[in-house]
């Protein structure tokens, strides 16, 4: 146990009700690696209080903080100022406070960026990709893509009207890049021919529903990257179907890992320890 005094910096994960979070052991594993005199608690609070919480973190000894669900909204108008990626993406998971004055940004997308980037040796800008899902996550993911030069971004999701609205965004927040996949095998078929990397941002295969799948795996070319940002299982249908086909695949758990470790970045100006993370992040999981 960290001993907190004085000059400890506070760091802290908004939410509500905030359940099992690896956040905390994650964080504070990593402060004690480095020898840093930081401590990161977990903090529930109601959407009523979320702006005097908010403010009175502020004038407090807080180095930051995260904002998970449902706040990650709301909290945009509770700061001083807020990073054009979070912005566009629209929705905070990470506040800095510096002197007072504080400012939100979103660090899922990034996450997802390093743990590609990381596991597969490409760089993301330049790539086709194609996102299954038009949720929160895929917001994320494809607003920092489009943001780091993605040269295409093919959204397909099952309420389509989700994925037309986000491509819009993209196209006119961002760049031109991205377009809308029907629901239908050889739309989806045609589009990841033509994809770098296929992304699946929803929860489908996630535990208890181990056995299913986002889209048909006769449809998944041989040698692709895929990515499952489903982190349990560890090992996805999805990613099983993938591996089988001799594919590159980048398990949920690095997006979970690396996100936390941008926000670390952000709080601590330190370079993260992510082995440590990983394993405990891996230790909490069993
Ligand atoms: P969300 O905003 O609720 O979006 C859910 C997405 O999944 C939507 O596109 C939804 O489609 C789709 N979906 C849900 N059930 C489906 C089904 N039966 N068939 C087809 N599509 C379905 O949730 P989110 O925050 O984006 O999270 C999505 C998943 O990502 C969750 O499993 C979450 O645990 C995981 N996640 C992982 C990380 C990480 O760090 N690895 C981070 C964030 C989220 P509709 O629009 O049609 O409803």
């Amino acid at each position: 146990m960290a001993v907190v005094d004085v000059n400890t910096k506070l760091v802290g994960l908004l939410g509500n009700p905030l359940g099992h979070s690896f956040s905390p052991a994650m964080h504070n594993k990593a402060f004690e690696t480095l020898g840093l005199n930081y401590f990161y608690l977990p903090i529930e609070v109601t959407a009523e209080d979320l702006p005097a919480v908010a403010a009175g973190i502020a004038k407090m000894n807080f180095a930051g903080y995260n904002i998970t669900i449902p706040h990650k909204i709301r909290i945009m108008d509770c700061l001083d100022a807020i990073d054009p990626l979070a912005l566009a993406i629209g929705a905070v998971n990470t506040v800095i406070v510096e002197n007072g004055r504080t400012t939100g940004y979103n660090t899922d997308g990034e996450g997802f960026v390093q743990s590609l980037e990381t596991e597969t040796g490409i760089a993301v800008g330049g790539k086709c990709y194609l996102i299954i899902g038009a949720g929160g996550a895929a917001r994320a993911i494809a607003m920092t893509l489009a943001f780091k030069g993605a040269e295409k971004i093919f959204l397909c999701n099952r309420t389509e009207q989700k994925a037309h609205d986000l491509a819009a965004e993209i196209n006119t927040k961002v760049s031109p890049c991205s377009e809308v996949v029907a629901r239908e095998p050889a739309r989806i078929g045609a589009a990841v021919r033509q994809a770098d990397v296929l992304i699946n941002t929803t929860s489908v295969g996630m535990h208890p529903d181990e056995d299913r799948i986002p889209i048909d795996g006769d449809l998944i070319p041989n040698g692709l990257i895929v990515s499952d940002i489903v982190y349990n299982p560890a090992r996805t249908k999805l990613l099983q179907v993938a591996e089988a086909k001799n594919g590159r695949i980048v398990p949920g758990l690095g997006m979970l890992v690396y996100q936390g470790a941008e926000a670390f970045r952000k709080w601590t100006g330190a370079e993260p320890p992510v082995d440590v993370m990983f394993e405990v992040v891996r230790a909490l999981k069993g």
